[in-house]
């Protein structure tokens, strides 16, 4: 491992308040009020950290927005973009080209089942775009069933089909989406006290759902397989098996969406592997190659590529599988097999990650919750632990000077990155982390959750 000290880029603030100033005047942000914003200034970035330009490191807890699973500038998947930009930089996508070829390969090897087929699309939200579209024509049936916690993507389709309130302002009702709720023991919406509770009790719930909608009305059903962004709620034992046996029943195409969960962020190649359950579609992007290069896609099974066997799938990206992503992403495989990227992260997870962090749970009165698996952790932040009360959600639209606004503060004073969505901080390092890197965000992590604690 190189030390990421010696590739800190030298301070130079004038040219960091160059790039701001231009940032500023010409870049219109995601997900933001444009006045009331003010993003960093990135000078550089290796293996687990980045750099202002002041010559400040960060420690990144968050792994961009959770894609960077192999860390930032990983040699390998730099000389692989470098080479095949100088042989073929781009090609069409409707011949065969060795990087596309070789990367579907790789991926499907690696699905769980007969998830053999990749299209490839530029990221998340198109792949959940074209998983529904294969349901619908599979099945000739129109609605899509998902869950209230959850996040598909930004583009219309997607975001109607994502039930966190970010869907609100865009939603136009016209993806015929109905949403259920999914198991979130800590919070449970069925009064369960066990996890067998809150398990049995929403597949009953679905099921119920399911009869209401109408069955025959229903084209598939979409999950992420550990919800991320809406709070990293691993499922109870036997829930996706449920789910899987339901859409069996009903004729259902069962989607997972592993566009976060994918590529090593549980420590399994796949969440699904975790419970053994298989898809008819899974989603994935992000850490097919740690997000070097843009690139999402649709695993598909035997059964529904076999509806395109002699009939045109009416679909298509002019960057399917864009030879540079591709290549970024053979070399990302790669590297994670040579490098034991998936075992570092379910290792770690359990044997550092887990422990640090139910340790930070006892001493911090702050923390309600601690839950997750691989490098895929949350911490729910409370201002009281018998009433489970959220601390107040940061948002730098509205709420600058909230506590979840300090304690990410804090987090950043000492050298830590953080992901923070509403009252929950997310522990979703790279996967390739190590675990003196590990002790070092746990530290910081420490001092900040002290400034949590004055909030409760
Ligand atoms: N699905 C899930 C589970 C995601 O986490 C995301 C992105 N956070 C998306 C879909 C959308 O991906 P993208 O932003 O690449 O379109």
């Amino acid at each position: 491992q190189p030390s990421s000290a010696h590739r800190a880029p030298q301070p130079d603030p004038e040219a960091g308040a160059a790039v701001k100033a231009a940032d500023r005047a010409h870049v219109f942000h995601s997900w933001s009020a444009q006045d009331l914003i003010d993003p960093p200034a990135v000078a550089g970035a290796e293996g687990s950290y980045f750099w202002d330009y002041d010559g400040r490191r960060y420690l990144d807890f968050s792994s961009g927005l959770v894609f960077t699973n192999i860390g930032y500038q990983h040699p390998k998947v730099v000389a692989a973009i470098q080479e095949q930009a100088a042989t073929l930089a781009t090609f069409a996508p409707a011949f065969a080209v060795e990087a596309r070829s070789e990367a579907a390969r790789l991926i499907a090897e690696r699905t769980p089942g007969d998830l053999d087929k990749i299209f490839f699309t530029n990221g998340g939200a198109d792949a959940v775009e074209h998983a529904i579209r294969m349901a619908r024509l599979h099945t000739g049936r129109p609605k899509v069933l998902s869950a209230y916690r959850s996040y598909h993507g930004g583009t219309q389709q997607a975001v109607n089909i994502t039930g966190d309130p970010r869907r609100w302002a865009s939603d136009d009702g016209a993806a015929g989406v109905v949403h259920f709720w999914a198991p979130y023991l800590y919070r449970s919406r069925f009064y369960a006290q066990t996890e067998e509770e809150e398990c049995a009790r929403a597949l009953e719930h679905l099921e119920t759902t399911i009869a209401f909608e109408g069955p025959a009305t229903i084209a598939a059903l979409i999950l992420e397989t550990v919800p991320g962004t809406a709070g990293i709620m691993v499922p109870p034992p036997g829930y996706l098996a449920g789910v899987r046996a339901l859409c069996d029943k009903y004729g259902i195409v069962f989607v997972l969406d592993e566009v976060m969960a994918g590529f090593g962020r549980t420590g399994e190649w796949f969440a699904a592997d975790l419970s053994g359950v298989v898809p008819d579609l899974m989603t994935f992007a992000k850490g097919v190659n740690s997000g070097y290069v843009p690139l999402g896609g649709v695993a598909i099974s035997g059964e529904i590529a076999e509806t395109f066997g002699k009939r045109p799938y009416p679909g298509g990206l002019t960057y399917s599988g864009h030879p540079l992503a591709c290549a970024a992403a053979v070399a990302t495989i790669n590297v994670m097999a040579e490098e034991g990227v998936v075992e570092n992260a379910r290792r770690l997870g359990a044997e550092v990650v887990g422990p640090a962090l139910r340790e930070l749970a006892e001493r911090h009165p702050s923390v309600g919750e601690v839950r997750g698996t691989g490098m895929f952790w949350a911490l729910e932040l409370v201002k009281n632990r018998e009433t489970r009360e959220p601390l107040v959600p940061y948002n730098a639209a509205g709420a600058a000077n909230g506590p979840m606004a300090a304690f990410g503060a804090a987090a950043k004073a000492h050298g830590l990155w953080p992901f923070i969505n509403m009252n929950r901080t997310h522990v979703v390092p790279p996967c390739t982390v190590t675990e003196a890197e590990l002790k070092e965000g746990f530290a910081a992590l420490d001092a900040a959750l002290s400034v949590a604690d004055e909030h409760t």
